[in-house]
């Protein structure tokens, strides 16, 4: 039994998150999306509500789990017995820094591989970043966000 473990900010999901969970679950017995809680990133949504939201758009997949965590990621992979750590690629950019994390974290976890799935076509200019700066100025993230995070990032906006 192969145990994924997905690891993001998540802040929040989108189909670009999504897609890769899909595909990753094709491949793994069982894949842990892990909310991290200590990224550096300024969050907008709470990790609480992040795993919320994740969990509403995940609940039909019976495969996989979501959790948050906080430390490193390779601890937490090895708490949930996974052999694998699933990251996605976008553009060329992401590939550098993305070299840098696996080749730490096979150095902290030498069992732990890094599998990378290629984004699909249509995510590949989607980022939470991009999703979080056009709802802030009022646009739509519709088909971006899974039902639910549209409405809930209005109201994030409406009330700030
Ligand atoms: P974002 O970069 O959207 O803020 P996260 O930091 O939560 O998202 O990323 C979690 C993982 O999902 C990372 O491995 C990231 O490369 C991957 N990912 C994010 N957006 C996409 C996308 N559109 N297509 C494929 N993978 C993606």
């Amino acid at each position: 039994m192969t145990v994924a473990i997905y690891p993001g900010s998540f802040d929040p999901v989108h189909l670009g998150h999504l897609d890769i969970i899909e595909r990753a679950a094709r491949v793994f017995d069982r894949v842990v999306v892990a909310v991290a809680r200590n990224s550096e990133k300024e969050g907008l949504f709470t990790p609480a509500e992040r795993l919320e939201m994740l969990q509403a758009a995940l609940e039909a997949m019976s495969k996989v789990e979501v959790d948050a965590f906080d430390g490193l990621t390779v601890e937490f992979a090895r708490e949930k017995g996974a052999r694998v750590l699933v990251k996605g690629l976008r553009a060329v950019v992401d590939f550098e820094y993305e070299l840098k994390q696996a080749s730490m974290n096979a150095r902290l976890a030498p069992d732990l591989d890094t599998v990378f799935f290629m984004t699909s076509a249509p995510y590949y200019f989607l980022s939470s970043t991009l999703i979080r700066e056009v709802a802030r100025l009022g646009g739509p993230v519709t088909g971006l966000v899974p039902p639910g995070v549209e409405e809930r990032l209005r109201a994030k906006f409406r009330r700030a």
